[in-house]
């Protein structure tokens, strides 16, 4: 079964005044598309993968043929990712973390204000095309990263990453700010903190944590 374009679930406007609809629109019914249709491409005639998530194809691309190791990378990398990243942007939800989640970005970076600072360095640091992310590493704890083209810290070795599972992404691609931001792309992070559901993110780390614990997940 081929993989899909999965709907936003809101109006390309719903993120305005920090994320312009425009961007959104083209964002998501092009961009995230085309990893999409990338995706499906490098997959013809490989049927024993037809049927494999693509959390699971990028996260063991060295079982990946090596004709087609790299557009699995990019595509799948760029279909997982952007399918994170409009969940942790949907409107609504908490603005703020509580809870566990609150209390691992405090274990792990003294507050969160000192994990936005990391993470907003990741993210602007990042040369050229990236995201940057927060993760979970094997022992619970919070990790921020980034990674270059559409890399993902689930790639592992192949991404250079943290080793953590991701619960939070933001993409740094000019394509994802440049209609409203042009270059200044500290001015995107900061308003990027004004549309992150945490309660999405709180989901993720409590799924990110079973994992880790060895709970069942693959
Ligand atoms: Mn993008």
């Amino acid at each position: 079964m081929a993989h899909e374009l999965p709907e936003l679930g809101y109006a390309y406007d719903a993120l305005e005044p920090h994320i312009d609809a425009r961007t959104m629109e083209i964002h998501h019914s092009k961009h995230h598309n085309a990893y999409v249709a990338g995706l499906n491409g490098a997959l013809e005639g490989n049927d024993d993968l037809q049927g494999v998530s693509v959390e699971a194809l990028i996260q063991n691309l060295d079982k990946v043929p090596a004709d087609i190791q790299t557009p699995v990378r990019n595509h799948g990398g760029g279909h997982f990712n952007h399918s994170l990243f409009w969940k942790v942007i949907a409107p609504g939800g908490a603005s703020a973390p509580s809870g566990d989640l609150a209390a691992a970005i405090d274990a792990s970076f003294g507050s969160l204000d000192g994990m936005k600072e990391a993470f907003a360095k990741a993210a602007a640091t990042r040369f050229g095309s990236g995201w940057a992310w927060l993760g979970t590493k094997e022992d619970g704890s919070l990790a921020v990263s980034s990674t270059a083209n559409q890399d993902n810290p689930l790639m592992g070795e192949f991404a250079g990453a943290c080793g953590c599972k991701p619960i939070l992404g933001l993409d740094v691609w000019e394509h994802a700010y440049y209609l409203n931001y042009q270059n200044r792309r500290p001015d995107y992070i900061a308003a990027f903190w004004n549309v992150v559901n945490w309660d999405v993110v709180a989901e993720n780390f409590a799924a990110s944590k079973c994992c880790g614990g060895g709970c069942g997940c693959d």
